[in-house]
């Protein structure tokens, strides 16, 4: 029997699931077709709206989006999307996140020890804002290498974030390898496991709190990497926070990120709970239209086809990182139903010269309409029932902005009302 639903949302990051569940409460019957994990187990879970316009700190991301270029993923959604969209976010999210009371960034402290710009950042994260002039004492594990606390601490005082901030190194108590997953250690916190240590044993917990306590001196609150915990995070932090008698806080790391994969399942959650169907593992290869609308997708599962028929889609693919925009020697593309990319010919002026320089490449994806329908080389809609959303989207550099999370989200909300209530009429 063929699959039949109003919206088809292709992709499964945080702007397939954010269009998912926005068609969803618009009433529509809507699927999710994903292939791989998305890239938030990537990310740090801090959720970014605009960090930097023209390489300048953005104080207030609302005052900022007007001087973004007419082409930015923003400007076409306009404020109200952004705003829309962040407040599907804290109604997925609840106590999960802090950063509703202001439109303004918050500053966080990040693994490397810069200082982030940011719109809405985890409760595990919160007592850590650098913005607080409180003393600092970071705590890094030995066996965990991505996060080295003293080099953090000397880059914070280097960035010059009030309050003196020291940072020490110490081993994560227990017998786990060295190259164990962060999963392992949360779960061991989560369950309060009893581990060895030198003359004996005892519960995780405290053996944390003794490997910890003799370098507090004059701290007011204590950072450790965010692995403390994975279902039960609150509750190790208050208990480690009532035994060492000062805030504790977590810092944002890199892959596979707690923070990340956290967002991620309430999202999920918020999904099901909304009727969505999702439909994970195969790549969608390919399509069929007629008459300026497509009809159906179709993913492959070791050679055989699977038809997807829907009255509208979105494309939520991700870009270059998640492979929803691609490259080769022969040009950028957009894989799936071939959207023009907009790119120079010449692969030269792909790049800038300087590592570190403004890479016109960060910004390839597919361009659209006021209603986020790609078009095409000649400036005309691709086809009349697709829209796109989140960094299959061309225009924006959001790593260097700071605006990946944020896009996704407006983007997304935009591109999921649009194709709800399209599917509704
Ligand atoms: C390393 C890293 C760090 C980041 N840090 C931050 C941060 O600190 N703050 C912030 O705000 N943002 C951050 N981001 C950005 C953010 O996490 C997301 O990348 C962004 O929101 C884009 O999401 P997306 O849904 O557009 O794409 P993705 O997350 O890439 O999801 C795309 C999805 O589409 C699926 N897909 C692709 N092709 C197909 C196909 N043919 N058929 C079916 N499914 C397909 C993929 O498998 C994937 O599930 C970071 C990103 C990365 C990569």
């Amino acid at each position: 029997m063929a699959i039949e639903d109003d919206v088809c949302v292709i992709g499964g990051g945080l702007a397939g699931m954010t269009a998912a569940l926005r068609a969803a409460r618009e009433g529509a019957r809507v699927r999710l077709l994903s292939h791989k994990k998305s890239t938030l187990r990537h990310a740090s879970g801090l959720v970014d709206i605009l960090g930097y316009a023209d390489g300048e700190l953005v104080a207030d991301p609302f005052d900022a989006l007007p001087s973004l270029p007419e082409t930015h993923p923003y400007r076409r959604v306009g404020d109200d999307a952004v705003r829309a969209g962040l407040s599907l976010f804290d109604d997925v999210t609840g106590d999960a996140y802090r950063g509703t009371h202001t439109d303004a960034n918050a500053l966080v402290a990040t693994h490397g020890g810069t200082v982030k710009p940011t719109a809405r950042y985890p409760t595990r994260v919160a007592p850590g804002l650098a913005s607080q002039d409180r003393k600092t004492l970071l705590v890094g594990f030995d066996s965990l290498t991505a996060f080295d606390a003293p080099l953090a601490a000397d880059h914070l005082a280097a960035a010059g974030v009030p309050g003196a901030t020291r940072g020490v190194t110490v081993a994560f108590p227990g017998d786990f390898r060295a190259d164990s997953r962060v999963t392992r250690s949360a779960r061991a916190l989560d369950d309060d496991e009893t581990v060895e240590i030198a003359n004996g044993s005892m519960p995780v917990r405290r053996a944390l709190v003794r490997a910890v306590e003799s370098h507090l001196g004059d701290a007011e609150r204590i950072g450790f990497p965010a692995v403390l915990g994975e279902e039960e995070s609150q509750e190790v932090r208050n208990a480690l926070e009532s035994a060492l008698g000062i805030d504790v806080f977590e810092v944002p790391m890199g892959p596979p990120s707690l923070l990340g994969l956290g967002l991620e399942t309430l999202f999920q959650e918020a999904l099901a709970e909304a009727g969505v169907r999702r439909t994970t593992g195969n790549p969608v290869v390919e399509f069929d239209a007629d008459d300026g609308r497509i009809r159906s997708v179709s993913t492959d599962r070791n050679g055989r086809p699977t038809p997807f028929h829907a009255d509208e889609f979105v494309l939520a693919t991700g870009g270059l990182v998640g492979k929803g925009i691609d490259s080769d020697r022969e040009g950028v593309v957009e894989p799936v139903f071939d959207c023009h990319v907009p790119h120079p010919d010449d692969r030269y002026e792909w790049f800038d010269d300087e590592a570190f320089g403004d890479h016109p490449f960060a910004r390839f994806g597919v361009t659209v309409d006021d209603d986020l329908r790609p078009l095409d080389a000649a400036g005309g809609t691709e086809y009349d029932n697709l829209r796109a959303a989140g960094s299959v989207l061309g225009g924006a550099d959001f790593a260097a902005e700071k605006s990946g999370s944020g896009i996704s989200l407006a983007t997304g909300h935009a591109a999921g009302r649009a194709a709800g209530a399209a599917a509704n009429q």
